[in-house]
């Protein structure tokens, strides 16, 4: 797969067009979208238009950032006049009436976007096996699922349909398909990119975020995607130099933790490719640090306690009324409640029902000492943060497994979550970046660091991917 600066160097220098480089593309979409179901609407006329337009825009000298590329977006941010389905039939046909921040910044820099890409229903899952419009496949082999919640953005982005994607990320739906698909992903700092335009999971944890091929594609989409957006309350004032610095990691004066309590139980080829990644910072003088994460099991429990009852309220709005799939009834009860119990599938359900549990007055005393552990958790980040500039961790405890192995246990599909969950509940960057491959399942790494360093992590997967080797067995 050619590498980002590649395409965009062919286009800079009109050696290809950004309508060219569209056809390409779409030839790619042909060939592989029948088999891998990453996308829930395709915009191909308007992809055609508007590279038409980007084509006499870099003819007279213009066109940055993006130049053409190519955008896919995933079906839970706003684009105004084009179907927004969250991977649910509640939204089957829902048309925003306006445009998510993110997406506007993507279409200001000249990004082409060729599609709404396939989700887990409301970025409810690991796997991409829960939307409503079917599942997504694994781009590297077909009979595995390709992670979730952002499945059609790791999948396209790792098949080449698309050379960017921005995917939402509440517990680690950025970086395990990014993980599964052998690609890269960012989770940024929370507050760094605006929400605005981007359907709740839970407002405390979501942050959107790129993947992309490289650490170059993040750090071109990162230095677009954030910056404070007045219509998103938490939005934080603050702009990292991305490409500014992506080539300043300097092994020399960084600190890279290794912590066993991120390595237990986890299948033997990632911890080995785990090792690998801290054994080759180490080899290029990176001081490596034992930090002790005494506390980090509970992140786990916490995400759910949390996330439960913020989904749960997010989702009241979907009535069928103003709202939503609607089933007509005699009274109004009956019609908010059949528009739910058929516009919902199992997964949501079963969230809602969970997040009214813990909503209780009764149940309080739960909720509180999650909100508590949350506390704890942050300031055994803060702690760490001051041994080491960067933990290291796999990104998933296991390899992708097959479609359909873990969609009936929950509490196995969660448990993919586990290393993703603790940079959501603390607010830090977290990249995930392809670090080895167990015969043709990709393998990825996470890099976590404190608030707004995330140019940071960028840079060191860049130092990876020019001066490492992915680890293979
Ligand atoms: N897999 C996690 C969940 O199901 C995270 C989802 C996400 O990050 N959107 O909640």
């Amino acid at each position: 797969m050619p590498m980002i600066e590649e395409i965009l160097e062919r286009i800079r220098s009109g050696e290809m067009k950004p309508s060219e480089h569209l056809e390409e593309k779409i030839e790619v979409l042909e060939h592989r979208e029948p088999e891998l179901n990453a996308f829930i609407t395709k915009t191909v006329d308007l992809a055609r238009e508007q590279a038409k337009e980007i084509d006499k825009i870099v003819e007279s000298g213009g066109g940055e950032a993006f130049y053409g590329l190519i955008w896919g977006i995933k079906d839970n941010f706003a684009l105004k006049g084009i179907r927004m389905t969250c991977g649910s039939k509640m939204l089957e046909d829902y048309i925003p009436p306006y445009t998510a921040t993110p997406v506007q910044k993507i279409l200001d820099n000249h990004g082409v976007i060729l599609g709404k890409l396939n989700m887990d229903e409301f970025a409810c899952g690991s796997s991409g096996e829960t939307s409503y419009f079917g599942p997504t496949r694994n781009a590297r082999d077909p009979e595995y699922v390709p992670g979730g919640s952002s499945s059609g953005a790791g999948a396209a982005v790792a098949a080449g349909i698309v050379d960017l994607a921005l995917g939402s990320d509440t517990g680690g739906s950025i970086r395990n398909p990014a993980s599964f698909n052998g690609v890269v992903g960012l989770k940024p700092t929370y507050g760094l990119v605006s929400r605005y335009g981007l359907a709740d999971l839970a407002m405390s944890l979501d942050v959107p975020g790129p993947l992309a091929p490289d650490a170059y594609g993040i750090a071109l989409a990162m230095d677009v995607l954030q910056g404070f957006d007045s219509k998103d309350r938490v939005s934080a004032r603050r702009k990292l130099p991305f490409l500014e610095s992506i080539d300043s990691f300097d092994p020399e004066h960084v600190r890279i933790s290794v912590s066993e309590s991120l390595l237990n139980g986890v299948d033997p080829a990632v911890r080995k490719t785990t090792e690998h990644v801290i054994r080759f910072f180490e080899s290029k003088g990176v001081e490596i640090v034992d930090v002790d994460l005494p506390d980090i099991w509970a992140a786990f429990p916490t995400y759910y306690l949390v996330m439960y009852p913020e989904f749960a309220s997010a989702m009241q709005k979907f009535d069928g009324i103003r709202y939503g799939h609607r089933v007509d009834a005699s009274t109004l009860y009956e019609t908010v409640a059949q528009s739910r119990e058929e516009g919902f599938g199992k997964e949501i359900k079963r969230r809602i029902t969970m997040g009214t549990f813990i909503s209780m007055a009764k149940n309080a005393e739960w909720y509180k000492l999650a909100l508590r552990a949350r506390t704890t958790l942050l300031h055994m980040f803060e702690n760490a943060f001051k041994q080491a500039d960067i933990i290291v961790s796999p990104t998933v405890p296991t390899l992708p497994f097959k479609l359909g192995e873990r969609i009936n246990d929950p509490v196995k599909m969660y448990m993919a979550d586990a290393l993703t969950v603790p940079a959501n509940l603390t607010g830090i960057p977290a990249i995930s970046f392809p670090a080895g491959w167990k015969g043709r399942l990709p393998i990825g790494v996470q890099l976590m660091g404190p608030r707004f360093t995330d140019h940071i992590l960028v840079s060191a997967v860049r130092f990876f991917e020019k001066e490492g080797k992915q680890w293979s067995e």
